[in-house]
């Protein structure tokens, strides 16, 4: 896949993933590009704007391009001998579709039709070009939260890292592009015999021999001038089609629960998407991070077992063996993190962790990404992971501490929570004794099978037998029947009214000093904004107004 000389390449669905990807074709010297889009009314303007720019720069490049835009058809796939798909596109109806084309192939250029997702395309030239060691993060919450703590915690400890994927910075092509090497460096690394494939040293998988001119240039291609390593947020849509192409280091799957059903049609399906992940981690130094024995779903069990994935595991528990977080009391949160026995063992302090990043499930979180750097092959002295751990933010978005107001009232814009757990695991966050929730809920509701929201136990499992009561302000397309959901619950008052903006000042009227609003919607924003972002981007610059 990395060398595709003489190939033809078609790439399906056109945002920034297929469009990127299309690029990173034509630098591999694909001959022929067939550039595709189920859009039928055409792409829109900036699309055009930048499919034509891309054709340009291939057919300077003595790559041809073709562009279809509407329905898929077989004949479009004449000649093609990789097929790379954006995650956006679903890959049943494309199997469907390709089954009539050609025989299916696992390596380009062997006859058949190889059908890759976009990070698998790209994903080979980083780990198997350049041998930077990659660390991948799925579950169905708190990606980015992971992907985003490695990052940052492997960044403070002097490695040049990026994140990519699903995190939507960048796309894992985009990243792939960026790393290239002249051709003429290559030729002269690959004729000091550390050709591609066999990049080694710290943290990169070890393919090349000990002679010490491999060992040189080995080191040489391992430093390479971009990037130590690399963390993925990865999509269970990245994960659908099983290759052969994507082995990373170290991986976590952090969860499973239900999500993104209209794709996937089942959980079985979806967990044996998110347990691809996996499927190639063979080698004894891999590391694949899983939740502890007590949390992981069975399915979720199932579908690791099945890939015969032989790798060290590790959990992240309160229970001595796994890499475990330790709490001091409830009301200063959380004190240490320790490794389990094959890293060292080692206990790193968490200092105020818990004061900057809220929740139980963010130490946690915390746990994984320190599990995810030390997996990548690399070590530090205590001192120094400490100091990085002591540089943790949580991302925009997600259990953000906008501030707190004059009056002693604290905002937190959980904005990223659009599903009912991630929204069960934010309010847990906030369960210290004697604090007062005002809880903003609503947007677009995820309907169940059953007609419901699914909001009816929400607060029963969070309360403490009715002690407390806490406030409840559900707003937005589906505020009226969130409050229904909720109006047999005694120990939550519930008001409802139409937009962010209201719930947001009665919040301000019914709060009491001490108390946290909390937005964590559990619901997407499509009704009334553009986006997660958009939506808890109006709602700190609101906070931020009043204080
Ligand atoms: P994702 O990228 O998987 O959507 P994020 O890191 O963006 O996840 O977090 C989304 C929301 O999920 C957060 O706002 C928080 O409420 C919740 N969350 C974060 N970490 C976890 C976790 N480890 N387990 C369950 N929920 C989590």
């Amino acid at each position: 896949l990395v060398n595709l000389a003489g190939r033809s390449v078609a790439v399906v669905g056109l945002g920034s993933s297929g469009l990127s990807a299309a690029r990173l074709a034509c630098h591999r010297q694909a001959k022929r590009l067939v550039l595709m889009d189920n859009a039928t009314g055409g792409p829109g303007e900036e699309q055009e704007r930048a499919v034509e720019e891309l054709k340009k720069s291939c057919e300077a490049q003595g790559c041809a391009v073709e562009t279809l835009y509407g329905a898929h058809e077989p004949e479009h796939f004449e000649g093609v001998d990789v097929v790379v798909l954006s995650p956006g596109v679903p890959v049943k109806p494309m199997d469907r579709l390709l089954a009539g084309v050609r025989a299916p192939s696992s390596e380009a250029g062997e006859g058949g039709l190889l059908v890759v997702s976009e990070l698998a395309f790209a994903i080979c030239e980083i780990q198997d070009r350049f041998g930077i060691p990659v660390a991948a993060v799925t579950g169905t919450n708190g990606k980015t939260t992971v992907t985003h703590f490695a990052q940052q915690m492997l960044e403070s400890l002097g490695k040049r890292c990026e994140s990519c994927g699903n995190i939507g910075t960048q796309t894992v092509s985009e990243v792939a592009l960026g790393l290239r090497l002249g051709d003429d460096e290559l030729s002269r690394l690959e004729e000091e015999g550390a050709g591609p494939h066999t990049a080694s040293g710290n943290g990169a998988r070890s393919k090349s021999g000990n002679g010490s001119s491999e060992n040189r240039a080995a080191s040489e291609l391992n430093s390479h001038p971009g990037l130590d390593c690399l963390v993925v947020e990865v999509s269970s849509y990245q994960l659908e089609i099983p290759t052969d192409h994507f082995h990373p280091r170290v991986a976590a799957v952090l969860n499973l629960s239900q999500d993104h059903m209209e794709r996937h049609g089942g959980m079985v399906a979806y967990a044996m998407a998110k347990a691809n992940v996996c499927a190639n981690m063979t080698d004894e130094d891999d590391l694949l991070i899983l939740p502890s024995a007590d949390d992981i779903s069975p399915t979720l069990d199932e579908a690791v077992t099945a890939t015969n994935a032989e790798c060290k595991r590790a959990s992240v528990g309160k229970l001595p063996g796994v890499c475990v977080w330790t709490n001091h009391s409830e009301k200063t949160g959380f004190a240490s993190v320790q490794l389990p026995c094959w890293f060292g063992p080692r206990d790193f302090s968490l200092g105020d962790f818990s004061e900057r990043c809220l929740g139980e499930h963010n130490a946690w979180n915390a746990g994984v990404a320190l599990l995810l750097c030390f997996g990548l092959g690399f070590d530090w002295p205590k001192i120094k992971v400490e100091e990085a751990l002591g540089t943790l933010k949580t991302p925009p978005h997600r259990m953000e501490v906008v501030g707190t107001t004059s009056g002693g009232v604290t905002f937190v814009n959980d904005s990223k929570a659009t599903n009912i757990d991630s929204t069960r695991v934010a309010l847990a966050a906030l369960q210290r004794k004697g604090d007062k929730v005002i809880l903003l809920l609503g947007g677009q509701g995820k309907v169940k099978p059953d007609g419901s929201l699914g909001f009816a136990d929400l607060l029963q499992q969070n309360r403490d037998g009715g002690a407390r009561k806490d406030v409840v302000i559900t707003f937005g397309a589906s505020g009226n029947q969130i409050a229904e959901e909720l109006a047999s619950v005694p120990s939550v008052h519930v008001h409802n009214v139409k937009t962010l903006a209201e719930a947001t000042a009665l919040s301000v009227q019914l709060s009491t000093p001490g108390s946290f609003v909390l937005l964590s919607p559990a619901c997407a924003s499509f009704d009334e904004f553009k986006n997660f972002e958009e939506r808890g981007e109006w709602f700190t610059s609101y906070a931020r107004s009043i204080m």
